[in-house]
C-alpha cells in the first residue's frame, strides 16, 4: 500500500486584540518577515481589532509560526485549526491591513474576552441531541450552507455577511429562545452574537472554533451534514479534513459545482455549478464552457477548436 506524504500543514486562526496604529503596523512588519521564514503561503489580515488568517507551509514549520503568532498577540490564548492536504492551498503569501479582520461592516465592535457565551465541540454536539427546542443558525453564506450544515440548521440565505443584523431584524425569536450559532472557523459569529444580544437576545451561543474545529473532535462528521466549504484551493474540506474529492469551482461564478460539461469550445471536460445549469436550460448556453476564457469563444460564435486528443475523465478538474 502506497502512504501518501502530507505535503502541507494548513491552520486557520484569529484573535480579537485592540491595536493601535502603530501597532498594526508593526505587526504587519513581523507578519512579512515571518512569512518566507517559514514558507508559508496563505492570507492574514491585520486591523485595529485583531488579526485573522489561514495559512500553509510545510509541517515542520508550523509549531514555531503558531509560536509566533501566540507571540505578537501578547502570547495571548488563539485557537488554530489544523488540516492538511498534499500541496500548497494558497499561490502565495499575503499580509493585508483592514478595517475590520472579518467584513461585518462593525468595525471597532468586537469581543473584549476570549470567551463571550461559546461552546465547545463536545458542548455543541451535546446541546444538538440532548435540546430539541433550541434554534441552530448558520451565519455563512448560502454558496457554503448549500454544500453542507449541521442538521436542522436554519439557513438565513446570506449572499454576503453584511446582511446578517438586517436578518435577524427581520426574523424575531422569543428573546429567550436558545439560539446556537456557528460559521467556518467561528470569527464571523463572534460579531453576529453582538447583533442578537443588542436585540436583547439573552441566551445565544456560538460554537468555538466553528465547524473546523467541530470536525477536528468529530472527524465522522457527528450531527454535520455534508461538506465545509473553505477559501482557498481546496473549495471544501470533508468532516476528517481532508480536501474535497466532491466539488470543483464553477468557472463562470466561483461557487461549488459538480455538474460535469464539456466545453462546446474546447471540449475539455469540467464541472459547474446548478446555478449556472439552471442558467444554461434557459438559454445562456455559454455556460456550458470550461473556463470563462472559453465562454467569451462561445458568446461570440468563434469556431471551436479541434478536439485534443488525450481528453480528460469527466470531473477532471476536481482538486482530489
Ligand atoms: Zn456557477
Ligand atoms: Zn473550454
Amino acid at each position: 500500500m502506497i502512504q501518501q506524504r502530507v505535503m502541507v500543514a494548513i491552520t486557520a486562526f484569529y484573535h480579537f486584540v485592540p491595536l493601535t496604529s502603530e501597532q498594526v503596523d508593526a505587526v504587519i512588519t513581523q507578519l512579512n518577515i515571518l512569512g518566507p521564514v517559514f514558507a508559508v503561503r496563505g492570507l492574514v489580515l491585520v486591523a485595529p481589532e485583531g488579526i485573522n488568517g489561514t495559512v500553509c507551509m510545510p509541517p515542520e514549520n508550523m509549531d514555531a509560526w503558531k509560536a509566533a503568532i501566540r507571540e505578537i498577540v501578547f502570547g495571548r490564548d488563539v485557537i488554530f485549526k489544523d488540516a492538511t492536504a498534499n500541496d500548497y492551498v494558497f499561490p502565495r503569501y499575503k499580509v493585508d491591513g483592514r478595517t475590520e479582520i472579518v467584513t461585518a461592516d462593525m468595525p471597532g465592535v468586537f469581543p473584549t474576552t476570549s470567551r463571550n457565551n461559546h461552546l465547545t465541540a463536545q458542548e455543541w454536539h451535546q446541546t444538538i441531541l440532548s435540546d430539541p427546542n433550541v434554534v441552530v443558525i448558520d451565519t455563512r453564506n448560502d454558496y457554503e450552507v448549500k454544500i453542507g450544515k449541521f442538521k436542522g440548521a436554519v439557513d438565513p440565505n446570506l449572499e454576503i455577511f453584511t446582511e446578517w443584523p438586517q436578518y435577524v431584524e427581520d426574523n424575531p425569536l422569543d428573546k429567550d429562545t436558545k439560539v446556537l450559532m456557528y460559521c467556518t472557523g467561528g470569527i464571523r459569529c463572534e460579531k453576529a452574537i453582538f447583533a442578537m444580544q443588542e436585540r436583547g437576545y439573552s441566551n445565544v451561543w456560538q460554537l468555538e472554533g466553528g465547524i473546523l474545529k467541530y470536525f477536528e473532535e468529530f472527524p465522522s462528521g457527528g450531527v454535520f451534514e455534508g461538506e465545509c466549504f473553505v477559501f482557498d484551493d481546496r473549495i471544501a474540506v470533508t468532516p476528517d479534513l481532508k480536501p474535497t474529492e466532491r466539488w470543483g469551482r464553477c468557472p463562470h461564478c466561483g461557487d461549488p459545482a459538480s455538474i460535469p460539461t464539456e466545453c462546446p469550445y474546447c471540449f475539455e471536460h469540467a464541472v459547474i455549478c446548478d446555478t449556472c445549469q439552471a442558467l444554461i436550460v434557459g438559454g445562456e448556453t455559454h455556460r456550458k464552457a470550461c473556463s470563462r476564457n472559453c465562454a467569451t469563444h462561445v458568446k461570440r460564435g468563434t469556431t471551436p477548436r479541434r478536439r485534443p486528443k488525450a481528453v480528460k475523465p469527466a470531473l477532471g478538474n476536481v482538486s482530489g
